[in-house]
């Protein structure tokens, strides 16, 4: 991860005092119009505090026209199984 100066909240637990990150970040929509599609990895900009950014392996978001929301979870992934069974 490379670190980028600047203080805000972080992205994840909404804690202040969170740096910004460019980072891997598994998306579950296309960046346009925020339509669901096949989750794949893309390099973003996220502000994460120290806490989560130490746990932080996979990051999922999702959005559009750079308003996006992220969390560490597997909320699609569950939705999907129980929609399987
Ligand atoms: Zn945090």
């Amino acid at each position: 991860m490379i670190e980028i100066k600047k203080i805000c909240y972080c992205d994840l637990c909404k804690k202040e005092g969170a740096k910004t990150y460019k980072t891997l970040v598994r998306f579950h929509t296309e960046q346009n119009e925020g339509r669901i599609v096949e989750p794949y990895f893309t390099l973003t900009s996220i502000e994460l505090c120290e806490k989560c950014a130490e746990k932080a392996i996979i990051i999922n978001g999702e959005g559009a026209q750079g308003n996006n929301r992220f969390w560490l979870n597997n909320r699609y992934d569950e939705k999907e199984a129980k929609g399987k069974k």
